[in-house]
């Protein structure tokens, strides 16, 4: 008899242990989790890296609307497309945040997409306004591929005749560099004008003058279809 209750007792002292053993395991991975997620966070907000730099204006900042539907992006993505927005410049934050809220109701009710079309914007108050962010297909490409591979990036203000003020255009090398860091850009990444790639007929987007600018960096590269032309 006696035998017999020690044997069930270290059967439930073994269940205690596998219990235990198993609960670890879990919280550990639910630390690592919470680590990962802290650790961007820091990214978002370590003045050492080219992220700190940049100050974000969150979707809720900006009051944008919830969007229609999101489909996640596959990161990281190997292309960059910049924009202008063919507005005036804008040159605060009441003003570029205004400025967001027209965008989505023009991109959402006029056009019928699921959001604002870009994933991110840069106002001329040297901000960084959060469209549909690093991680969510954009929808300003006028290119399905294209829409599903790159950052669509856009500069408010018209850049037909003129440029982006130099803080701007730093504003949008230390937002591309940023992604390279998060892993969201290729270190590669190639940069490409919407004219570049719009299959939905021609754009001068993003203006002549900055498109003429954005040849000259490092990351840009001619479209094959561009050079066979000159030829
Ligand atoms: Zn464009």
């Amino acid at each position: 008899m006696l035998g017999n209750i020690s044997t069930s007792t270290m059967g439930y002292v073994w269940l205690a242990l596998v219990a235990v053993v198993y609960l670890s395991i879990r919280i550990d991975a639910y630390s690592a989790r919470q680590r990962s997620a802290n650790e961007l966070v820091v990214k978002h907000t370590n003045t050492d890296s080219l992220c700190g730099n940049l100050t974000f204006v969150t979707r809720a900042e900006w009051k944008a609307k919830p969007p229609k539907r999101r489909t996640v992006m596959l990161i990281p993505v190997a292309y960059t497309i910049i924009h202008h927005t063919d507005t005036a410049q804008c040159h605060s934050f009441e003003e570029c945040s205004q400025d967001m809220r027209i965008f989505q109701k023009w991109h959402m009710e006029d056009r019928g997409w699921d959001d604002i079309g870009y994933n991110f914007v840069v106002g001329g108050d040297q901000r960084v306004y959060i469209g549909r962010d690093w991680d969510t297909v954009g929808t300003h490409a006028g290119s399905w591929y294209y829409n599903h591979h790159s950052q669509g990036i856009a500069i408010i203000g018209n850049y037909t005749s003129l440029l982006p003020s130099p803080g701007v255009l730093k504003v949008f090398h230390q937002l591309t560099e940023c992604g390279v860091q998060l892993g969201y850009l290729t270190d590669r990444y190639v940069l490409r004008g919407h004219r570049d790639v719009r299959q939905l007929g021609p754009t001068s987007c993003p203006g002549d003058t900055l498109y003429a600018e954005i040849r000259r960096w490092p990351h840009y590269l001619e479209p094959k279809a561009n050079k066979s032309t000159k030829y």
